[in-house]
């Protein structure tokens, strides 16, 4: 039975437009799993002291049957194929960033691994294009829609109910 995911896409090096459109493309080819929508792109200034200029960043709607760990490898290995650099450290430019945000109403917590995503209730450039998409996807942790968490964000009181989440 194929889950339907949400995976955030960022570029802040390069080519940004053809490195977000190269990982759809990518992101269209991964097995059991089916591109069904993506957001537009939005430009947004580098987060939380990230290296280089600003990003290009957008939301991907998948139903796929791969777990969220075989999920995460296959967006690694696109992220591989694009250019990020082996030994990437967090907090440093990159051709392109993907993010497993939301899998269903799963939640995950392996090493390696969190689902939702930590910061997705914080974040206004991955809340905006994810809102767009999916209005009333729900944070089965914070029990609030993407519509309720970027109107949170937007009146300044998402960091308390983010800092709720584990
Ligand atoms: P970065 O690409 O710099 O944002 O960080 C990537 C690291 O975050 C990888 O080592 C992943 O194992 C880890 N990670 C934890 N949760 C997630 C998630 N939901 N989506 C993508 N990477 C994640």
């Amino acid at each position: 039975m194929k889950v339907r995911a949400f995976i955030g896409m960022g570029s802040n090096v390069g080519d940004r437009r053809a490195h977000c459109t190269e990982a759809q493309a990518r992101l269209a080819r991964l097995p059991e799993t089916v591109l069904l929508r993506v957001s537009p792109l939005v430009e947004t200034d580098p987060a939380e002291g990230v290296g280089g200029g600003p990003f290009l960043n957008g939301v991907a709607e998948v139903a796929t049957a791969l777990a969220p760990l075989e999920l995460l490898r296959a967006l690694q290995t696109i992220e591989d194929a694009l250019g990020r650099p082996p030994g990437h450290r967090p907090g440093t430019a990159r051709t392109m960033d993907l993010d497993i945000l939301l899998y269903g109403d799963r939640i995950v917590r392996e090493v390696g691994l969190d689902i939702p995503h930590p910061r997705l209730a914080r974040r206004r450039f991955v809340l905006e294009p994810l809102a767009g998409l999916a209005p009333d996807v729900r944070h089965p942790v914070l029990d609030l829609s993407a519509a309720d968490m970027l109107r949170d964000l937007e009146a300044g009181r998402a960091s308390r109910r983010a800092s709720d989440a584990p």
